[in-house]
């Protein structure tokens, strides 16, 4: 599966909605947060500003419920989108004149 990451935005009122139905990635310290363990740079924050990317080994089983919590959340702040992967362009070797 794609690499991807998840963030909340402001607004956040700590309804817990997320944290009850996505545990592994959401948890609440008097808002939500996006658990450390659940991410790569392995902070447990808001992901607003660092945008870090989801552990590979979640991603496939939490994928559904995330979904699920982007839709249900009353303050429509949870956000996620997919990593780009860089893919460098190979480019040959000049050939130079003899
Ligand atoms: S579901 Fe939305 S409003 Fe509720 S705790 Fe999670 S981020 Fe906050």
């Amino acid at each position: 599966m794609d690499a991807y990451r998840v963030w909340i935005e402001e607004g956040c009122v700590a309804c817990g909605v997320c944290a009850h139905y996505c545990p592994d990635v959401f948890c609440l310290q008097g808002e939500s947060r996006v658990r450390g363990e659940a991410r790569e740079d392995g902070v447990t924050d808001g992901n607003y500003y660092r945008k870090s990317i989801i552990n590979a080994n979640l991603r496939e089983r939490a994928a559904g419920d995330i979904a699920d919590v982007v839709l249900d959340c009353p303050m429509q702040v949870v956000r996620w989108e997919r990593v780009e992967q860089a893919v460098e362009a190979l480019v040959d070797e000049p050939v130079l004149a003899a």
